[in-house]
Formats: structure tokens, sequence, C-alpha cells
């Protein structure tokens, strides 16, 4: 225990709540008072844009290299944005809709290139960034890794279909992460359709619309059509001006992974958001646990660029590996300081995936020894939710998780309490048993234990997803 919340909220020049909020969200309960450790710190330092010297392995020194910038330093930078909604409401049609009313892009001869995010330049010079992952997984995932990205979430919401379980989940996920919600009420071209309904509906969650005499923006899309794609984009630099976004340009970038791959020609390639300063051409940079010399910046529409300032959505190339998604970057001033925290960072990713997922725990710690040895291909899950809309969000999201080396696959997912037969297909399988807001049964407990299969609880959907990601993940930082 090396320092208080307090103390450590003082010296990141933080209010002492945002630093106990922040604990609270990587599920650690303190108050103001209490010490945490060196490695919760360090968490906490980064959640908050620094950067921890580690100078021991119990000791950090919290001399921040990175403090926040002063305020006259920063200048308006554009707004982030993440399209979420129901399945079918429109999202991607959307997204595409909105990609192309770029006027950069119409000059380039309409080439872009799907890297993660895109940026949209309005005619009067403005610009809005999308993340063009539509859903709230990429969303959940981020802040799951304490990333937080967007700055406002636009909702898409069918006109002939309304407020749908998605729907819901995704208001509860922006307001878990305290971001602005934009309504788009899309597919207006259908006859018939009653956007005041949606309205309505969107009031029982909290939503209050402007008409009703809320904050919320609404506006009335066709994605289809591109009826009203102009007044979208307008609500949101409005928004943008009511949050005031402002970043340092004259400092080294600072930002967040996006995506990353491993291209066949290229090597490792990672979409990154530039969140301050400027990022250029040949900096040495840390992402991750990966490091690099930055060979070369290409933009989304396929342009290659000398350097990028804050929002701006990137690919880089130079990077010695593949950094995760929602992974820090950071320019440092050298090789040396750029190898050093690679390495300790290394370390610590396989400490922490080992010690989340191995201690003591008879399956899990097995799994993950068979993955980490390239025994076990194919991490398998069963899944049982309260309620429909959830466990088909978790069936959908763990099925998209995985790599080349190691699969997901939902083996079973449904509504209700864990019974012995949800037990006896996980034993059949060597599976995970996922409870999502339900219990199990006494016999399937008995049976759980007697056949040592694990049954892990949860009531957050990215927390599933996380651990299911570290379990995976088990085979990309081997121990040894
Ligand atoms: P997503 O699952 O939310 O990404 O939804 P999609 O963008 O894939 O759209 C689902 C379906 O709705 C597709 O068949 C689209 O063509 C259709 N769609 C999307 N936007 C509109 C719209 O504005 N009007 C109409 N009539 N159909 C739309």
């Amino acid at each position: 225990e090396v320092i208080t919340v307090q103390e450590l909220a003082n010296r990141m020049a933080a209010r002492g709540g945002e630093v106990v909020k922040a604990l609270f969200r990587m599920g650690v309960m303190a108050t103001l008072t209490q010490s945490i450790d060196a490695d919760t710190a360090e968490l906490v330092v980064q959640e908050f844009g620094h950067r921890a010297r580690r100078v021991a392995d119990n000791d950090v020194e919290l001399g921040l290299v990175g403090p926040a910038d002063a305020d006259d330093t920063m200048t308006p930078r554009p707004p982030v944005v993440t399209i979420m909604g129901h399945v079918d409401h429109g999202k991607t049609s959307l997204l595409d809709a909105l990609r192309k009313t770029d006027v950069a892009a119409r000059e380039a001869g309409g080439i872009t290139q799907h890297i993660g995010a895109y940026q949209v330049n309005l005619p009067d010079g403005e610009r809005v960034t999308f993340i063009d992952t539509p859903g709230h997984e990429a969303f959940t995932a981020m802040r799951a890794r304490g990333a937080s990205v967007t700055d406002m979430v636009v909702l898409v919401v069918a006109a002939d279909d309304g407020v749908m379980p998605q729907t819901i989940e995704a208001i509860r996920h922006a307001k878990a992460a305290n971001v602005p919600l934009i309504v788009a009420v899309n597919k207006i071209d259908k006859p018939g359709v009653n956007p005041a309904r949606v309205q309505q509906e969107l009031l029982s969650h909290d939503v209050v619309v402007e008409d009703l005499g809320g904050d919320t923006q609404v506006v009335l899309v066709s994605a289809k059509e591109g009826t009203n794609l102009d007044k979208l984009l307008e609500a949101i630099i409005l928004q943008a001006e009511v949050l005031d976004l402002r970043a340092a340009v004259d400092r080294p970038a600072e930002g967040t992974v996006i995506e990353s791959r491993l291209d066949k020609g290229r090597g490792p390639v990672a979409t990154v958001l530039v969140q301050r300063g400027t990022l250029r051409q040949g900096d040495i940079v840390v992402a991750g646990a990966e490091w690099g010399r930055l060979r070369a910046i290409v933009d989304d529409k396929a342009k290659t660029v000398k350097e990028v300032g804050p929002s701006a959505p990137v690919e880089i190339l130079g990077l010695s590996g593949v950094p995760g998604a929602g992974d820090v970057f950071t320019v440092v001033e050298n090789e040396a300081r750029a190898r050093e925290i690679s390495e300790f960072r290394t370390a610590k990713l396989r400490e922490k995936a080992v010690a989340a997922l191995g201690a003591g725990r008879g399956t899990l710690a097995e799994m993950l020894a068979r993955i980490q040895t390239g025994v076990q291909k194919e991490v398998a899950v069963v899944v049982k939710a309260d309620v429909q809309g959830s466990a088909e969000a978790i069936g959908v999201t763990l099925g998209k998780q995985g790599n080349d080396e190691v699969k997901v696959r939902v083996l079973h997912s449904g509504v209700g309490q864990i019974t012995e037969s949800d037990i006896q297909l996980a034993k059949a399988s060597d599976a995970v048993v996922i409870a999502f807001n339900v219990r199990a049964t006494s016999q399937a407990r008995e049976m759980a234990t007697r056949d040592g299969i694990e049954i892990r609880y949860y009531s957050i959907i990215y927390e599933v997803a996380d651990d299911i990601e570290k379990l995976v993940r088990g085979k990309l930082s081997p121990v040894q």
C-alpha cells in the first residue's frame, strides 16, 4: 500500500471523487483516506492520461511525466462519436451514409479505407470523428480497459421498431460512462412511422428529449435516403460546443489504440486515435506492451501524412507487435525508455492474466495453462442470463472474440437459472459457465464443485467480455 487515494488525486491535480469513481470502475472500493497498492495506483494514473514512473516492483514514483496540460495551451478539438443502437436499426447504414458526406473524401475521389474510425470534414471546416465499429461492444471493451475515447453517443432508434433491448443497453452504457446522447430516429422514409412514439418510449428510460423539456437532442433521419444527415452533424457540433472539447496540440502525442492487426506486407498495423498532442512520423511510440519508431502514418483517406493532431484517427506502422484495442499509446523521448516501459508492461500483463484467472481456481487455471502452452485452441462458454436480450448480447459479443490462435465458442446461451444440464454441457466441453444476473440451483452448484466446473457470476456485460478476452490472451503472453 503505497499511497492514499487523496494524495494520488492531489498529485494528478484531479478531484478525489473522480479517483474514487475510477477505482470503483476498476472494482476497487476505496475511500479518500485509504491506501492503494502500486499496481492499482499505476492503473489509475494511466486512466487519467498520465504516466507513472515505476521505480521498483513495489514502488511507483508518481512524479508524473505527462501531467494535465495547462488550460491556456489547449485549443478546440473535433468530437469523437460512437454510434449505438439495436441490431438492424441502421447503425452501419448511418455510418456509411455519414462517411459519404465528407467533403475531403469527395475531393480525393471517394477513396476511404476502413481503419476502425474515420473523420468527416464538414463544408465549413468543422470535423467529426466517428468510431467505425457500430454497437456497444467496442465501446464497452474499451471502457473495460480504462480507455475513454468517446465524447458522445449517437443512439440510433428505428422509427418503425422503437426502443428495443439493445437500445436500453446502449442507454445504460452511455450513462455509466457519463457520455451524452444524441438520438437519431432512423428510417423516417418508411410509410406510416411515428417518431413521436420513440420519444415517449425513451422517456421511460430517463432519456428526455428537447421537445419534452429535456436536454437530449433528437434528429429524424433516413440513412437510406440521406435525409437530415446535415442536421445530425449540426447536432453533434452543438453538443461538442457544450462539452467544450479541447486538447493541447503542441506536445508529444498520447491516445488510444482503436484496433490493430498483423498485416502480411506491412507488419503490425494499429489504428490509433490521437487524444492530445501531435503525432509525427519518426516518433518513438509505446502502445500497450509494444513499441517502435513510426515508419509511416496513414489517414482514413489512405493518404500518408507527416503529422496529425487531436481527435485524428490514423494507422501507424512500425510497432514491434500488435497492441490491444483500448491500450494507451504515448510518444516517449528515446528508444531506451520505450524498451524499458514495454518490458515492464509485458511482465505486468503476464502477471495479471495469471492472477486474474489463475488464483487457486481449478478449471480456469488449467484452461489458461493449456491455452498458454498451445494445447487448447478454443475457449468454450455456456451463458445463462436473466433476460433474452442480455443472453443474446453476451452470446454475440463473445462469439466475436478470439484471435487466430484461440477461438471463443458459445455452446449455449439461454435464459434462466444455471441447472445441472448446463454443468453437464460445460463439463463435456471443458467450458466456463457464465451466470449473468442469475444464480445456480443448489444441485447445479454441488455438481459444479464436484466436477471442477467454474461458474462465474456477472452483472456487467463488458466484464464478461473482458475476462474472456484475458483468457484468450493467455496464449498471447505466455508465462515461462
Ligand atoms: P445495424 O444492424 O444497426 O447496423 O443496421 P443496418 O445498417 O445493417 O440496417 C439494417 C437494415 O435496415 C438494412 O436492411 C438497411 O438497408 C435498413 N435500413 C437502414 N437504414 C434505413 C433507412 O433509413 N430507411 C430504410 N427504409 N431502411 C433502412
